[in-house]
């Protein structure tokens, strides 16, 4: 029997073999031949991944929240005015990093499964002069997905630089940085990137860059200065070594193989098959007689599902018998609605068996915790979204 459960959170996900084997490779010199080809394919990569090419990829060693910091450290000084739009936690980290940072915040704050208008950014945009606005593609508290295929021209009929947290979307959700017109387009290794955690992954538009370039005063953050960073990277890139701060060897290096993965796959047959297994496992949990938080359908990621657990039922007792059944879930993490919600992730390398596997076990826990249905509604509605 397979010593462990699937892993179905939204991030860190479940890997690839060749990832994984990548990571656990004998660690090279940041400068050996072999890794300045790799880090240097790297960025080209994300280049296709994010669908940009006039733009300047980062790869930095943190987690997503030094992502964050990237953008806002480089692209914020003291006085500046920042619009953050949050349809929830992370949005709202956002609020705080840059008013760390000095900026005078303005927050459109969704209430919870809801999202904020195009309109009313256009019309907030209008209303002050903000030096950019940020935009949660797919919020992971909430399970809600924005629509930015239109935020940049907005913006910038403003001109406002348009910043995308796009943690939970990029390699999941359709997303075409330089199409879109977007400044800044970020995430980290342990999503739909397929990596695991430890890797801050950030793209700049040309746009971005002279905002950066026009800077007044230095950078408040030593550790995330692009000043720094730049030259690292287009030393890689033309393939030669640069140095900061020493690379994560073994974390580029499964980099490389992983967005090798992506590009082969596709980046229209990826964004097709994340959405076909949401429909397929958003209708499952339809079925089972369980609310979801985004308010409608249309607006649910396709890289995990916000589900509210049936009513009088304990979510940690729910999640350990899901978790006995074979599959890790997660909790909630909106503090509006922690105890009452469960998250699944369905993102990266997953496919239809897992999602049918999830709501197998989903519906074994839900029977064990006396919620009433008819055993195998939920599979039977997701096999039907997979097979019509
Ligand atoms: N933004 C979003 C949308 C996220 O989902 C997360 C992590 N769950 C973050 C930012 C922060 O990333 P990290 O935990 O890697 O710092």
């Amino acid at each position: 029997m397979k010593g462990r459960a699937l892993l179905m959170i939204p991030g860190p996900i479940e890997f690839e073999p060749e990832v994984l084997q990548a990571l656990g490779a004998p660690t090279t010199s940041h400068v050996a031949p072999v890794f300045i080809d790799a880090f240097g394919r790297a960025l080209e990569r994300l280049r296709e991944v994010w669908q940009c090419p006039s733009g300047q990829p980062f790869v930095v060693a943190g987690s997503g929240t030094l992502a964050m910091e990237l953008a806002g450290a480089n692209l914020i000084e003291p006085g500046d005015r920042a619009l953050v739009v949050s349809t929830g936690v992370f949005g709202d980290r956002f609020e705080d990093l840059l008013s760390r940072h000095g900026a005078r915040v303005t927050v459109l704050r969704a209430p919870v499964g809801e999202i904020v208008s195009a309109a009313d950014i256009d019309a907030e945009l209008g209303r002050e002069r903000y030096k950019l606005v940020t935009v949660t593609h797919v919020d992971t508290s909430t399970g809600v997905r924005m629509d930015v295929s239109r935020l940049g021209e907005i913006s910038h009929r403003h001109g406002t630089l348009a910043v995308v947290d796009g943690v939970c979307s990029v390699g999941g959700e359709e997303l075409r940085q330089e199409l879109w017109q977007l400044d800044v387009v970020l995430t980290a290794s342990q999503k739909a990137i397929g990596v695991p955690p430890g890797l801050a992954l950030l793209v700049a538009s040309p746009r971005a860059l002279e905002a950066f370039g026009a800077r007044r005063r230095p950078v408040g953050s030593y550790y995330a200065d692009w000043t720094k960073w730049l030259p690292v990277m287009k030393a890689y890139e033309s393939r030669t070594a640069g140095y900061f701060g020493t690379p994560a060897v073994n974390l580029v290096a499964a980099l490389d193989v992983s967005l090798g993965q992506i590009v082969s796959e596709g980046m229209e047959t990826r964004w097709a098959r994340h959405a076909l297994l949401a429909r397929a496992f958003q209708a499952g949990v339809d079925s089972l007689g369980l609310m979801q938080v985004p308010s409608k359908p249309a607006q649910r990621a396709h890289t995990l599902s916000a589900c509210y657990a049936p009513e009088n039922i304990e979510v940690p007792t729910l999640l350990q018998e899901v978790q006995s059944a074979g599959v890790t879930v997660a909790g909630g993490l909106h503090p509006e609605i922690r105890t009452r919600t469960f998250r699944v992730g369905h993102m990266g390398a997953v496919r239809a068996a897992d999602v049918l596997a999830t709501l197998g076990a989903l519906e074994t826990g839900l029977r064990r915790v006396g919620h009433r249905f008819d055993v195998g509604v939920g599979v039977a509605a997701a096999q039907r979204a997979l097979v019509s």
